[in-house]
């Protein structure tokens, strides 16, 4: 890391040396072969300084290390369904499907899988290449049947050959396993904020609550997508805070959504002033560097900015976006009007796997697919045995 002065303040470089995570070529696109990175040590006062610098200067670090670990041409097209709206028992002061808040969301049962089916068939027409699915749930818990058709509806959007990712809250270990076995290929679960602001945020489920998942979901082989919102009243250092969290799990996270508070009136957030720009685009710059190899989503709130200010938010490092009509209980964009604003600046979607992180996901899942098919004609009786034996 370079220290440099800039206006007398003591600056850090980024922009990647040589050796900057030492795994350039092996999770450069294209690569046949993905392995974690190793984890950066970041000091939190280093995450601090990044995000302290001139914003455009910042912003031009980050479009440097966003070259040298993806291609900045490519911006991924997700799309959320939520599959259970509303009532859900927790109290995440931002959302209006908290059951605590009187909102317009209105509990709802789960979907049924042809209906999950036909709109993630729909999102793949349209080019999306991930679908994720939300529940408003504190956790599974012991709801078996919901649970199976859930499995039932990665499965078989897995076998579209889509990225599918779900959203259920709480994950055990047993259930991340499942979840693996059926084919996810993300699971999110956000730590919203810094570990200091949270409690402001949210009381009804603690930060290492949160971490729990994260870990059992990691365990199982299953990519990390787990981000943050802006505009909770939270400082700059919790900004940093949240970002630097990431960088000290494990494996950083495959996937980190940057969401603008949309205030939902009934919450008690109904009030916060929006994210200004400027600190949506220091955020995501400073993530960019911090994380290089993940994927920085653009989330809730992004129908809030210009096309002008998306194609700014590109050029520091985002790469992927939620299309369609909806997120899980707000607005965004639709698929028309993405595609012809990626073609404007010179974008395009990326294909489904195409990153290393889920290729190697893709390959392993096919290696499976062909183990479980060679055990299951290796244990039925075969035609041969049942003929000739004497
Ligand atoms: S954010 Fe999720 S866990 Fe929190 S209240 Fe809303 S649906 Fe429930």
């Amino acid at each position: 890391m370079v220290l440099r002065r800039w206006k007398g303040t003591a600056v850090v470089s980024a922009v990647p040396s040589t050796d900057y995570h030492g795994t350039r070529s092996s999770n450069a696109p294209g690569a046949s072969t993905w392995t974690p990175p190793p984890r950066r040590s970041w000091e939190r006062r280093d995450v601090q300084a990044l995000f302290d610098q001139p914003l455009l200067e910042l912003v031009f670090q980050a479009a440097s290390v966003h070259r040298a670990h993806h291609d900045p041409s490519r911006i991924q097209l997700c799309t959320l369904m939520n599959i259970k709206e509303g009532g859900c028992s927790e109290d995440c002061a931002y959302c209006s499907q908290s059951s605590r808040y009187d909102t317009h969301s209105k509990a709802s049962k789960l979907e049924e899988l042809d209906t999950v089916l036909e709109e993630a068939r729909r999102a793949k027409a349209n080019g999306s290449t991930r679908f994720c699915m939300g529940a408003a749930w504190r956790e599974i818990g012991g709801r078996k049947r919901g649970f199976k058709r859930i499995l039932d509806m990665v499965r078989e959007i897995r076998g579209m050959g889509m990225e599918v990712c779900t959203t259920l809250g709480m994950l055990t270990p047993e259930q991340a396993q499942q979840l693996k076995e059926a084919g996810l290929s993300a699971y999110n679960h956000n730590l919203d904020t810094s570990r200091e602001h949270y409690g402001k945020v949210i009381t009804s489920r603690t930060y290492d609550d949160r971490l729990q998942t994260i870990e059992n979901v990691r365990n199982a082989g299953i990519a990390v997508c787990s981000g943050g919102i802006l505009g909770l009243g939270e400082k700059e250092e919790d900004r940093v805070g949240l970002i630097w969290e990431m960088s000290q799990l494990p494996e950083p996270p495959e996937s980190f959504p940057v969401n603008a508070l949309v205030a939902i009136e009934g919450t008690p957030m109904a009030d916060q002033e929006p994210i200004k720009f400027q600190e949506m685009l220091r955020t995501v710059a400073t993530a960019r560097i911090v994380l290089p190899t993940s994927i920085v989503r653009l989330a809730a709130g992004r129908h809030m900015f210009s096309e002008s200010e998306q194609a700014m938010l590109f050029l520091a490092g985002a790469n992927a976006i939620f299309t369609g009509h909806r997120m899980l209980t707000t607005p965004t964009s639709s698929w028309d009007q993405d595609k012809a604003m990626l073609d404007r600046w010179g974008l395009s979607g990326m294909k489904s796997f195409e990153t290393p992180r889920m290729a190697a996901d893709q390959a392993s899942c096919s290696a499976s697919d062909a183990v479980r098919a060679t055990s299951s004609e290796a244990s039925a009786p075969s035609a041969a045995s049942t003929t000739t034996t004497p």
